[in-house]
């Protein structure tokens, strides 16, 4: 990459440019940082969508799944001629098609213990744009050992939560140590969904994920914003780092396939 930006450049980025405080080294940097979004979904899209906008340079994007038509409802990246293309493709052309200077890196794989660490190598965050608890705790874990941000975002119904949980501060298993039943909150099931609420809470999470690479504001890693469409509140909730913690604690593990997970996540000795 050169070391300015060139005239296309500083036409696209004018407004951002403008902004006091944000100059042409902090775009570069936009450009040389390299986001995973896990999940090309509702989360995913908003985030993906607003991170190829502001010039993140390489996006790395994680889903095995392929378009269904009742994904559209609020996965925007996505459309009908699109269905039954895989999401890493559809969600590809996208970004293309939005800005040249990203480049996307497809990784069309399911989260597990074997691949979650080699999915984050070389990347500065990572977004959860996940609908499933195992694959969650799973970017979690590996996140904190590879000493990157963990993006957390989640939607139910009308309601939606997100956090940057970051290095240093609480980690998600501080928030919730192993998945909740199945009949308290469903996961990986079809469930319902507003259809603005993951693009309100994707919003979010790129917008701290930027703020995080930009080492600009005060990211959100030491509360969790939870957010209710139906009455339009947003509350946010201090968080600490519990020191029993199996990831982030003094005893936490040390590599995500030494770990005996069970079905709900715990981590077994
Ligand atoms: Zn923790």
């Amino acid at each position: 990459m050169s070391d300015s930006l060139d005239s296309r450049q500083l036409d696209r980025y004018s407004r951002q440019l403008m902004i006091d405080g944000f100059d042409e080294s902090d775009q570069r940097t936009l450009l040389s940082s390299r986001v995973l979004v896990v999940g090309a979904g509702g989360l995913g899209s908003a985030a993906i969508q607003y991170l190829a906008a502001a010039g993140v340079g390489t996006i790395g994007i994680v889903d095995e799944g392929r378009v269904k038509r009742s994904n559209l409802q609020r996965q925007i990246v996505h459309g009908v001629d699109d269905i039954g293309e895989p999401k890493v493709d559809s969600a590809a052309r996208f970004v293309d098609a939005l800005n040249p200077d990203v480049t996307v890196e497809k990784h069309p794989v399911r989260v597990t213990s074997e691949t979650v660490e080699s999915l984050l190598e070389g990347y500065d965050a990572v977004v959860d744009a996940l609908d499933n608890f195992p694959a969650r705790f799973l970017v979690n874990d590996a996140a904190r050992l590879a000493g990157i941000p963990f993006v957390h975002g989640a939607v139910y119904g009308f309601e939606g939560q997100m956090m940057a949980f970051r290095p240093g501060g609480p980690c998600y298993r501080c928030l919730l140590p192993a998945a909740p039943d199945d009949d308290a909150i469903p996961s990986g099931e079809p469930m319902g969904i507003f259809p603005t609420l993951p693009g309100t809470i994707g919003c979010l999470q790129a917008t701290e994920t930027l703020k995080h690479c930009l080492e600009v504001g005060e990211v959100l890693d030491d509360r969790l914003l939870r957010y209710d469409a139906s009455d339009a509140t947003f509350t946010r909730t201090p968080l600490e780092r519990r020191p029993e913690c199996p990831v982030c604690g003094p005893d936490g593990i040390t590599a995500v396939d030494d770990v005996d997970y069970d079905d709900r996540c715990r981590i077994s000795e």
